[in-house]
């Protein structure tokens, strides 16, 4: 949209001063590209994600928790490479210009990149069914990028925070999961892991060194870990009663949760190996932020232990868990 147009001047006046003015952008917003600066002995790490109506997100979400989120899940890229954020640029394809749909989601927005320190720094505005792409830069020390195929056997597996509480809000929305044995702050609390994830920056920035391979849990435990294992060729044991799950996961019966905190995504939780020789550095940084739920191993693919039939293959489908048990 020209800059003369009524729908810029909004644009212009929801988007420029959003975010906090860093010293490391030369030129910002306003400008035909933003004029950036790398930090001498760094490398820049870039990602860019997509939402659109209907396929991330459904219709009545309210678009403070969209401005969150279409932000949460750049920064939890960033926080998986032990990237430190820094800018970032901003695709909004809008069906109108609605002035309360803007400053909700702009605050959103906002508050999250403030609370990061990454700026807003460009980005384009066009007229379709509303579809936002956020993409993320942030600084790496050079050659210090955590991985996902740099594992060894022996290093233990650990995940932040809890899983399986978003899959379970979505599951509930779409009638999937009778939200009957929840209280109502529960289901509160489910519904907002799903529409305004918790970036895990502070601890991925704190694995560069630490960490052997990272990734952030964004389809699901088995999936994102699956990753892991195929890029460092090997294979985990996995013990699923350590998975972490929040209280009010809790009130599912185990399997129900265990199936949830295994299959299901959008937790935006990093999923990280550590040597054995450092795991002791892990428990002093992060205490009960984090929690170790496995180990890997030789060979390929997640196992899981049955009572009665010892170490089996956890297969990629929720039918698969369901035969094991
Ligand atoms: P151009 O026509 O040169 O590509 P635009 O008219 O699309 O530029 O945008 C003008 C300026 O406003 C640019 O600096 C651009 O980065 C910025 N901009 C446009 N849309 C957005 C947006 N949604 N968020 C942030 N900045 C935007
Ligand atoms: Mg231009």
């Amino acid at each position: 949209m020209s800059q003369t147009s009524p729908e810029f001047s909004l644009i212009d006046h929801y988007f420029r001063n959003l975010t906090a003015t860093r010293a490391d952008v030369p030129e910002g917003i306003g400008n035909d590209c933003a004029i950036l600066s790398v930090p001498a002995g760094c490398e820049l790490a870039v990602s860019i994600d997509t939402l659109v109506e209907g396929v991330h997100f459904f219709a009545d979400v309210p678009p403070q928790s969209l401005g969150h989120k279409a932000l949460a899940v750049g920064l939890s890229d960033l926080a998986a490479v032990g990237a430190t954020p820094s800018w970032f640029t901003l695709a909004l394809t809008l069906p109108e210009i609605d002035s309360d749909w803007l400053a909700a989601f702009s605050a959103g927005l906002g508050e999250l990149a403030k609370q990061h320190n990454i700026q807003l720094v460009g980005g384009d505005t066009t007229r379709g069914p509303l579809s936002i792409s956020i993409q993320v830069h942030g600084f790496v020390p050079a050659g210090q990028a955590i991985s996902r195929s740099t594992a060894k056997p022996g290093d233990v597996i650990y995940v932040s925070g809890t899983l399986g509480d978003a899959g379970a809000a979505l599951k509930i929305a779409l009638q999937q999961l009778d939200a009957s044995v929840l209280s109502n702050n529960d289901h509160v609390d489910l519904l907002n892991r799903l529409q305004q994830p918790t970036p895990r920056n502070a601890i991925g920035q704190k694995l560069l060194g630490l960490a052997s391979a990272a990734i952030d849990v964004s389809d699901g435990l088995a999936a994102d870990l699956g990753h892991i294992l195929q890029q460092s060729q090997l294979g985990a044991e996995l013990n699923v009663d350590a998975l972490p799950l929040s209280p009010a996961l809790q009130k599912f019966d185990s399997h129900t949760a265990q199936t949830l905190a295994l299959f299901s995504g959008d937790d935006y939780e990093l999923c990280f190996t550590v040597p054995a020789s450092k795991t002791s550095q892990v428990e002093d940084l992060f205490g009960y932020a984090v929690t170790a739920i496995g180990m890997l191993v030789e060979g390929e693919g997640i196992r899981v232990e049955h009572p009665q039939t010892g170490w089996q293959l956890l297969e990629s489908t929720r039918a698969g868990y369901d035969h094991f048990s």
